[in-house]
Parts: C-alpha cells; structure tokens; sequence
C-alpha cells in the first residue's frame, strides 16, 4: 500500500506564510514600543514559563485524567475493556502504518461522567473538573503528550456516530499529529505570547502610571458596562445561552475600547492611547491570523483522514452528524449556514468564520465530498 504524505507542499506554505504574519505583527509590537528592557524581559520569562512549566502540567493533567480512567476498565487484556476502545486503538495503528510515523499516538477512550474517588488534592480536583468537560458534548481531539501524542474520543460522540462516521473522525484526529500540527502550534505561540504578554503588559503599567490614566481606563469600563446592560435589555437577551452571552461579551468590549481611544483623545493622553490601542490590535491580530493557521490546519487533517479512510463521506457524515447533535441539545452552537452557490455567500461565509478556530461544516462537508473519485497526488 502507498504510504501517504500528511504535509503536502501547500501545507508547508501555509506554515511558512503564517511564520511570516505572526513574526511580522510580534516583530511589529516589539518596535512599536522600543524594546523597553524590564518589560521585554518580563515578556520572554513569561513564554519560557508557560512553555515549561504551565504547558506541559496541564498536558500531564489531561493525560493523566483520562488514561487513569481508562485504567479502571482496561488492564492489558482485560475483557472489561470497552470494545470500542479496543476498536479505536486498532484503526490507530492501522492509520500509523499507512503515514509510517516513528510513534504509535496513544488512543483514549474518555467516557466518565461521575467523578473518580480518591482522586483527590488540589490536582485531582482538577482532573475531576477535566473528566466532566470532556464528556459535556461529543467531541474528539488531539494532543502532544511525551513523544508520542495522544488521541481522544469521548463517550457522547461514540453515542451519537455509527462506527464508520467515528472511524472518519479518528483518522482526521490522528492527521493532526502526523501533519504535526502540535508542534507548529508551539512553535507560532513562541513568537506570538511574548508580543501578547509585552502589550498587555505595558497597557497595565501605562494604564497604572498616573491617576488620569487611571480614571479614563476606569470611566470607560463603566461606559462599557452601561452600554452592555443597555443592549441587554433593550435586546432581550438571556446569558444562559451561549451565543447570546458571547454577543454581550463582544459588544461590551467594542465599546469599552471605543470609549478609551476617545477618552483618551478628548482628555490627551497619547501614551493611554498608543498602549490600549497597541494592546488590542496586536492581541487581535495574532488572535485571527491564529485562528486563520487553524482552519487551514482542519482543512488538512480532513484531507488526510478522507485519504486514510478512502471514504471522504465518512467524516463529513460524521460532521453533519455532530452539529445535529449540539443543535438538538442546544450546546454550545454556532449557527452554520447551507452554502448557496454564489460569490456574495462564499464571501459572507468566510466573514463568518473569520474568528473560528474551526471552519463552517459546510465548507468542510463540500470540500471533502470534492475528494470523491478525485485522488490526490500522494507520492
Ligand atoms: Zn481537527
């Protein structure tokens, strides 16, 4: 059998290019502010400090969140084993022959709802808290842990697909880690955190250097908040629900920024102006190129998975099927519209996804289907 390539060359310009955009914006907020000494050095101890330390912990809690449980109903061979389980763990070696990785990725089968007793500590609260969001909604997922990553499929969406739409999604998880996607991840976050945590920073100490600084900053988080109430009422709207909640979020936001960069100019404070303003327009920036990096990333794993599987119509059911699901239970869902074939919907469809991390399903649906007898060039 042909082993397949995870990165193609278009995968390798698209990290190349987002390389690019995040250095530039990171090299931007640098220069921006001169290279202020306390503050650039506060800013990479930071990076080295989540890198090292608070990374790899909470990577170490998932891991160990799930895998213990996975241990109470699997000890090597046991016939408590979940046979899904066991179903998943051989379609992972089945995909980590086909890509011919150095590592077999771990598969986890993460299906507790109630707490695990005896798990206890400040940690073990927090593996308990990890068990309980990772059974919310039907969800698999990737991570790097050790050498080796690790692939995740949770107990609602092994309810909610048939084993061929799961089989679609296993795949699509394990072309993350072959298309290394972790890593590069890493790599963009050592460029974009330290010009994250230096603007941030510096709006902080500019916003605390004087009492006028001080009182603007003060004065428009209060505007921003009457703005908020002032929609929520007028609006009607309920911050139970997810998307309602996040629309006030942003709204309050928008307006609080608003309200500094005129206070600032009405009252003359140029620095107040250049730290917010500089502050949100890098954080924003870094956040939508970020989340640009991956959707591209989806749009691979998907390709990867419908190479894997030979079935493209696997995963897209398997989609499909997922956003049923959060729809019907009302879960955290974004609506996600049919595609109509014109230029004015093509263009609005990609404004919509502009601050997703995960493109419309649609669009994924389509392009995946295009795979149908089309093969790539997979030398
Ligand atoms: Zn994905």
């Amino acid at each position: 059998m042909k082993r397949l390539r995870a990165n193609t060359l278009k995968d390798h310009w698209d990290f190349l290019l987002h390389i690019g955009v995040t250095g530039g914006i990171a090299a931007g907020a640098f220069f921006a502010l001169g290279f202020p000494p306390i503050l650039t050095g506060l800013a990479i101890a930071g990076t080295l400090g989540i890198k090292f330390g608070l990374g790899p912990m909470i990577s170490r809690a998932m891991h160990k969140a799930i895998s213990e449980e996975r241990s109470e109903t699997d000890l090597n061979g046991n016939p408590r084993k979940h046979p899904l389980a066991r179903k998943i763990e051989g379609w992972v070696e089945e995909f980590t022959r086909r890509l011919d990785l150095d590592q077999t990725p771990q598969s986890l089968f993460a299906n507790k709802t109630h707490p695990v007793y005896g798990d206890k500590g400040l940690t073990g609260i927090f593996r308990n808290m990890l068990r309980e969001e990772y059974n919310k909604k039907a969800n698999a997922f990737a991570f790097k842990h050790e050498e080796h990553g690790s692939v995740v499929v949770n107990g609602p969406i092994a309810r909610e697909l048939d084993e061929r739409e799961l089989r679609g999604v296993v795949a699509h998880e394990v072309g993350h880690i072959a298309a290394g996607h972790h890593v590069k991840r890493d790599f963009l976050s050592y460029l974009s955190t330290p010009a994250i945590l230096l603007t941030g920073l510096n709006a902080v100490v500019t916003t605390f250097s004087s009492w006028k600084n001080f009182g603007l900053f003060y004065a428009a988080n209060v505007i921003g908040g009457i703005a908020g109430g002032l929609v929520k009422i007028g609006m009607g709207l309920d911050e139970e629900i997810p998307q309602e909640k996040e629309f006030l979020k942003n709204t309050k936001s928008v307006v609080r920024n608003l309200a500094i960069a005129g206070l600032s100019v009405a009252f003359g404070a140029p620095d107040m102006l250049l730290a917010q303003g500089l502050n949100y327009f890098t954080t924003k920036a870094l956040s939508l190129s970020g989340k640009h990096y991956s959707r591209r990333k989806e749009f691979q794993a998907d390709r990867i998975a419908a190479e894997l599987t030979g079935d493209p119509g696997a995963l897209s059911d398997g989609l499909h099927r997922i956003m049923d699901h959060y729809k019907r239970d009302n879960l955290d869902y974004k609506p996600q519209k049919m595609r109509e074939d014109n230029m004015i919907t093509k263009v609005f469809e990609r404004i919509a996804d502009i601050g997703k991390t995960h493109p419309n399903v649609y669009r994924r649906s389509e392009k995946l289907l295009g795979m149908n007898g089309a093969p790539f060039d997979i030398a």
